[in-house]
């Protein structure tokens, strides 16, 4: 064991034993959510780590540290993007342990260029019934059935168009064929796409009761759907041949529905699990534990059925959370026979929402 430093409150040694350790700890394996779980128990309350950071700072940690310590060693190396986006934003006085983190993943998709908008990405089919239908940084997703196409946040007003409409297109599908937009929570960034589909094509807008009334009083200059459907916890929505699970999930929002999606990748079949809103952005805005408390309990919940649904695919709204601005790239190079960028395992999405659910305590500050 290296000598404390003199100084108490500099912690990057701290954060880089942590981070090498829990490089080190195999928790990327193919383990179940259970044993990941001893895993981190053993790294974080009790282990030599925990020994190391204690003599690293000559204090024990904090609750807030604890937290964020237990998100680190989950995020392990692929939930970096989302580690350090939330837990810095949960826990400023936390930054220390982050310190000297960095995540190679890119906020968003490499702009194409050619006079194209920053903002424009160009469509990909990502599973046999699921395409991706996003801009550089916020994901639109397209799900085909056997009667029609389901899209899970159109996003922007301003680029629905161009990527939702034409990027249809584009992929040889039609997007007359729309028949379902699932809207995850109603801030204009995921929701501002959905009046132009619903006047265009006369597709149902499905969207929480507390998520309607956000719109309903939100105001800025975007249009906003006329109240249709209403999604309830466990809402199954069936189109043909293919039934989406959503999920009451609220803490970004009062209303935020995550999505269970059944996706095969040359007919072998995976579930999906799209979680529908990620930042603390209810910070500040007043009763940050009650809404912090909701946070945690709904990314517990998600991450116990995700584990019952054995989902293997995680997908965010955001091209970064999820790896997309990785993924996407590495899909289009994959070759025949090699493992799909998206299918990253039970164990992998048990560990995502253990890093969403931390960052959540950590800004919430107690046990
Ligand atoms: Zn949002």
């Amino acid at each position: 064991m290296e000598a404390a430093p003199a100084v108490h409150a500099h912690r990057t040694p701290a954060a880089r034993q942590l981070n090498a350790r829990h490089r080190g700890l195999g928790l990327a394996g193919t383990s179940l959510p259970g044993a990941a779980l001893t895993s981190l128990a053993v790294a974080v309350g009790f282990g030599p780590l925990d020994a190391q950071i204690q003599l690293d700072t000559q204090s024990p940690l904090g609750p807030v540290e604890s937290h964020v310590a237990a998100a680190v060693a989950a995020a392990g190396n692929e939930h970096l993007p989302l580690l350090l986006r939330i837990c810095t934003q949960a826990a400023p006085s936390a930054r220390g342990l982050l310190e000297g983190m960095v995540s190679d993943v890119p906020d968003g998709l490499t702009p194409l260029g050619g006079g194209m908008p920053e903002w424009y990405a160009a469509p990909v089919k990502v599973f046999d019934n699921l395409y991706y239908v996003g801009q550089t940084e916020y994901s639109a997703w397209a799900v085909t059935t056997s009667e029609g196409i389901i899209i899970i946040d159109p996003i922007f007003d301003y680029s629905v168009e161009a990527e939702v409409t034409q990027g249809l297109q584009k992929l040889g599908l039609n997007p007359a064929d729309i028949r379902y937009v699932v809207v995850s929570h109603g801030h204009s960034d995921h929701a501002g796409g959905a009046r132009y589909l619903q006047d265009e094509f006369r597709a149902r807008v499905i969207v929480s009761a507390p998520d309607w009334e956000l719109l309903e009083t939100t105001g800025g200059d975007w249009p906003k759907p006329r109240r249709d459907i209403e999604a309830t916890d466990g809402y199954e929505l069936r189109l043909g041949d293919t039934t989406l699970e959503l999920v009451a999930t609220p803490g970004h929002t009062p209303g935020t529905i995550s999505t269970f999606i059944p996706v095969t990748d040359n007919g072998t079949p995976h579930t999906a699990v799209l979680v529908g809103g990620t930042a603390f952005n209810f910070m500040g805005r007043g009763d940050d534990a009650r809404w912090f408390r909701e946070y945690i309990a709904s990314a517990e919940r998600l991450r116990l059925l995700a584990s019952q649904r054995g989902a293997d695919v995680i997908l965010s709204n955001h091209t970064r959370y999820d790896g997309s601005t990785v993924k996407l790239p590495a899909l289009a190079r994959r070759r025949p026979g090699e493992a799909h960028p998206y299918v990253v395992g039970p164990e992998s999405i048990w560990r995502y929402l253990t890093v969403a659910a931390e960052c959540a305590r950590a800004g919430l500050g107690d046990n």
